[in-house]
Parts: structure tokens; C-alpha cells; sequence
């Protein structure tokens, strides 16, 4: 009986798996939280009050059927379980290691009021993770081939999510990426200690068995053009990501040693998948021995503090204007950068860099916040006369990442942009001002998360498959 082995958040705890010691896991790069065994999957699953209006499900950015594959994994019915957390998500097992389910799904799970939100994370993790040890998990077989071709600029969770759902109505997919590896910021971006790379290897390998075929090393407006592609392809996906770093203005700002965070972060990914990286290997990019000083708040920021730590780096401080309750980043990311020494300095904004040449310190002046702006957030008010210096041998500036110039950079002047510089689209159809031309992911809705990539890869494979559907239609009709 299924309410045998349910609603047991009254008598049983919270428990997430267990997280290795921070002393233990700062001096590595593995994931920091070790997998749920069966009968810590099927307890935490039971704790479950299956609700008729699911929150957890509502805020869910992909409406996961998260009632009932807990039903399903408290009842050891896995395979079952997996078939039904697979068919909204293509990426199970990456979200449920790295989506700020505080914010999301557990956030907004019903017995959070009272009791604690069921792990709904880990358990999805469990699920898939379960699904490909028993070799569950296959690559797509179309039910029939289509001849019509479809070319995804972008090989990040947008664009890999939409290939694998094209693949699956039988369209010849191609992934175009300007990186030697597919993944986009999962692969480069995000670091091991919170998903590690064979887990993202796994997923592009599993969709280039199913078909999907990848174009590595090829720069959208520099090696081909967008022209060339909408000739070769019968539809174009955008789904670039955003990645021009925002700057920081003020002096100092060009000395040595100050990089922004990606460049450090990818450095650092790059040589945990046994690249050369030349500037690591000099110590440009490596912040061992090294007094550290990360500007930002949000989950960025956190992944390079606790780099940081895991490389070695002498201290590690972080500069954010606000305070803890108004910083963009997960809660949970913040205790865990904390927890592994991690110095926060709240209510600090950088004044300017000082040095001669090379960066040994960050100014700051001390902040008070005010009266909520528009947005609901308190706004931040310089307090007079309150300088202070932090030392630093490397400063890293993570304040989040602007869209670069499409129109300019894929040669194509008449390619709507919004003024933030994000590619503007018909919301009902996906479709960018450019006939077959469709966008999805960080490059439409701006810098966001991994999830919501997923979910517009998904809903803009659906939107190109009713246009390359119609385009045959009319084609047929032409030809009788
Ligand atoms: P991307 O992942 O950026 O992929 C875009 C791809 O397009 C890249 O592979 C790029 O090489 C390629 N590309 C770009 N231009 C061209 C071109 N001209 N030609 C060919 N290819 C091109 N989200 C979470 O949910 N949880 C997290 O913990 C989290 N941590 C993050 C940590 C960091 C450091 C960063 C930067 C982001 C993090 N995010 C996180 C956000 C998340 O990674 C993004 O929202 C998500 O990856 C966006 O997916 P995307 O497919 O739109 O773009
Ligand atoms: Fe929660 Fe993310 Fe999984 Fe949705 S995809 S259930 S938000 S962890
Ligand atoms: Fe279960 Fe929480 Fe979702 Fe309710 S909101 S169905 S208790 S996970």
C-alpha cells in the first residue's frame, strides 16, 4: 500500500546525503556530497505527503512528476521511477546535483512549513544515477529518420536538451560549438566539486549514439556563418549563452593579476580534464599560496571562493555589497564556501584596486542598505569615511555576464536584439525576427540556470518541430 510507505515526514527527519568533511573536501575536487544508498533514497522519498497541488511541482521550472517518482522510489519501483522523472527532464541527474533547489522545488515543498522539505535533489540524482549503473538509460532510436536538418548553434543544456528532443522525433541534428567539448558552462563553467565532468561527458556521449552529430571547434560567425548554416539546415536553434563579463569601473582596474571569474574558472575545469593550460601552469591562473579576493554575490562568486580553496590559495575573501539574506547566490553554496574558510565580507564594495603594476589589495568602503528599490531590494548606501583595505596577491571579479553582440558577431545586422542585447523571440513560437531561425537558453532570457536552459531547449525543439512540420506540409502540397 502506497500510504503505507508515505506522508513519514511527521516521524522521519530530513536527511540529505552525507557531505564529506569540509577539511576533507576542500583539499579535492570531487563532489562534495556522496550518493543516497537504496534505503536512504526510499526513507527520504517516503517522507512524502503526495499533495494534491504539488508546489514542488509547480516550482519546478520543468513541472517534474516529483510526487510520483517519490512514490515510485519509496516503493523500490526505480526503473519505473526513472521513466517518469526522464520524461520532463534530459538531464536528470545534472539538476538534481546543481539546481538551488532552496529556491525551487524544496523550497516551495508544503511540509517545508513546520517540518523540512523532502530532498527532492537527491533523490532525482539517486534515480538516474540508479538508471545508468543498471544500463536503463539509452541513447535515442527514432521511430522513423526525417530528412529535414536542424543546426543548434550551442552545445550548453539549451542546446544539447533541444538536440536530444529533435533526435527523438527523427530530425538530422547538428551541434555547432565553438569549445573542443560539448557541455557549454557545465563542462567549462560550473567546477567538479559541484558536478563533475564525467557526468556531463556521459550525457553528450549518449546523444551522439543517438545520433546527434557534433561540429566542435567551430566559431558561429568566424568559421561558418549564420548565413551558411540557415542554407545547410532547414531550421537554426541560437543558443549561445551569454558570456561577455561585466565590468567593474573603477582604478586600478588594469593592474595585474585582477582576471575575471570565467577565465579563472575554465582554467581551472580545463586542468581537471588533463588539458595543457599554460597560463595555470605559470601560476597566472592558479591561486596556490596566494591571498585571494573574489568581488559578487552570486553562484559564480561561490565557485570561485571555493576554488580558490582547493587550489591551495593562502585566503580567500569575498567582497559582496549587500548582506547574506539579499545576495543572489544559494543559501546553500554560502554555507558550504563558509564552512570550508571561506571569509564573507558583507556590506563591502570595491572603491578601487591598489598596487604598482601587480594588485595587492582591494579598497573597499563599508555599506548600510536603504530604503527596497523596485525590484523588492534594499539598495545599497555608501557609508562616508569607512575605506578600508583587504590584501590580495590575485583579485577575480564576478559580477555577472552581459550577451555579447550577435547581430555584429554572427554578420547579420537585421538579427533582433533587445536592449539588454538578448536575442528577442516570438514567445509563442520561439522564433527570432529570422524566418526558421529560433533561440533559447541564457541568450534569450539573460544570465539564469541550468534548469530553465533545459526547459527552453525542450519547448524550442517542440516550436521547430511544428514549423519544420508546416514547411513540409506546404512542401508536399507544392509538389502535388
Ligand atoms: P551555455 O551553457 O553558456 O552554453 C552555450 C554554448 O554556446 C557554449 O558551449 C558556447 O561555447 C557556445 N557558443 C557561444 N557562442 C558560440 C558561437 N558563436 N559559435 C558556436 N558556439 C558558441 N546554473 C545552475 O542551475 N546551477 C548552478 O550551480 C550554476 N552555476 C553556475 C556557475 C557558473 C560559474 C556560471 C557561469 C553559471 C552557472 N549557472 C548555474 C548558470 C548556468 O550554467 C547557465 O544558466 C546555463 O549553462 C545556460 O545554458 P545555455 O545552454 O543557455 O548556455
Ligand atoms: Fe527540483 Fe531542479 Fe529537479 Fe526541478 S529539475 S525537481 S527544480 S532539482
Ligand atoms: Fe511531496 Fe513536498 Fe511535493 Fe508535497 S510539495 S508533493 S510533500 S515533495
Amino acid at each position: 500500500m502506497t500510504t503505507d510507505r508515505m506522508l513519514k515526514f511527521v516521524g522521519t527527519a530530513k536527511r540529505m546525503p552525507t557531505k564529506r568533511p569540509a577539511e576533507e573536501r576542500a583539499t579535492d575536487f570531487g563532489e562534495i556530497y556522496e550518493e543516497f544508498d537504496a534505503a536512504g533514497a526510499q526513507q527520504q522519498a517516503g517522507r512524502c505527503s503526495q499533495c494534491g497541488v504539488p508546489f514542488c511541482q509547480v516550482h519546478c521550472p520543468l513541472h517534474n512528476n516529483i510526487p510520483d517518482w517519490l512514490m515510485l522510489t519509496a516503493e523500490g519501483r526505480l526503473e519505473e521511477a526513472y521513466e517518469v522523472s526522464s520524461a520532463t527532464n534530459n538531464f536528470p541527474e545534472i539538476c538534481g546535483r546543481i539546481c538551488p533547489q532552496d529556491r525551487l522545488c524544496e523550497g516551495n515543498c508544503v511540509i517545508e512549513k513546520g517540518f523540512e522539505s523532502v530532498t527532492i535533489g537527491s533523490v532525482e540524482k539517486y534515480i538516474t544515477e540508479t538508471a545508468f549503473a543498471n544500463g536503463w538509460v539509452k541513447p535515442v532510436v527514432p521511430p522513423r529518420e526525417r530528412e529535414q536538418s536542424v543546426a543548434v548553434i550551442g552545445g550548453g543544456p539549451a542546446g544539447l536538451a533541444a538536440a536530444e528532443q529533435l533526435r527523438k522525433r527523427g530530425y538530422q541534428v547538428h551541434v555547432y560549438d565553438r569549445y573542443d567539448r560539448m557541455g557549454g558552462l557545465l563542462i567549462y563553467g560550473i567546477p567538479n566539486f559541484k558536478l563533475e565532468k564525467e557526468v556531463v561527458e556521459r550525457r553528450s556521449a549518449l546523444l551522439a549514439d543517438g545520433g546527434v552529430v557534433y561540429h566542435p571547434n567551430t566559431d558561429i560567425g568566424t568559421t561558418v556563418s549564420l548565413d551558411d548554416l540557415r542554407a545547410r539546415h532547414d531550421a537554426v536553434l541560437i543558443a549561445t549563452g551569454v558570456y561577455k563579463a561585466r565590468d567593474i569601473k573603477c582604478p586600478g582596474v588594469g593592474l595585474d593579476g585582477i582576471f575575471p571569474a570565467l577565465d579563472y574558472l575554465t582554467a581551472s575545469n580545463r586542468k581537471g580534464l588533463g588539458d595543457d593550460v599554460p597560463a595555470f601552469d605559470d601560476g597566472t591562473l592558479n591561486a596556490n599560496g596566494k591571498r585571494v579576493v573574489v568581488i559578487g554575490g552570486g553562484d559564480t562568486a561561490m565557485d570561485c571562493v571555493r576554488t580558490a580553496v582547493r587550489q591551495g590559495a593562502a585566503s580567500v575573501a569575498c567582497l559582496y555589497r549587500r548582506d547574506r539574506a539579499n545576495m543572489p547566490g544559494s543559501q546553500r553554496e554560502v554555507a558550504n564556501a563558509e564552512d570550508e574558510g571561506v571569509d564573507f565580507q558583507w556590506l563591502s564594495a570595491p572603491e578601487a584596486f591598489v598596487g604598482d603594476g601587480r594588485v595587492t589589495g582591494v579598497r573597499c568602503q563599508r555599506i548600510r542598505l536603504g530604503v527596497p528599490d523596485a525590484t523588492g531590494r534594499q539598495t545599497p548606501q555608501v557609508i562616508e569615511d569607512s575605506s578600508y583595505v583587504v590584501d590580495c596577491d590575485m583579485a577575480i571579479t564576478a559580477l555577472g555576464f552581459d550577451p555579447e553582440d550577435l547581430p555584429a558577431l554572427f554578420g547579420v545586422k537585421e538579427l533582433e536584439v533587445s536592449r539588454w542585447g538578448t536575442v528577442r523571440i516570438d514567445f509563442r513560437t520561439m522564433m527570432t525576427n529570422l524566418d526558421g531561425v529560433f533561440a533559447a537558453g541564457d541568450i534569450v532570457r539573460g544570465a539564469s540556470l541550468v534548469v530553465w536552459a533545459v526547459r527552453d531547449g525542450r519547448d524550442a525543439a517542440d516550436r521547430i518541430h511544428d514549423y519544420l512540420s508546416a514547411k513540409a506540409a506546404g512542401d508536399a502540397r507544392d509538389a502535388a
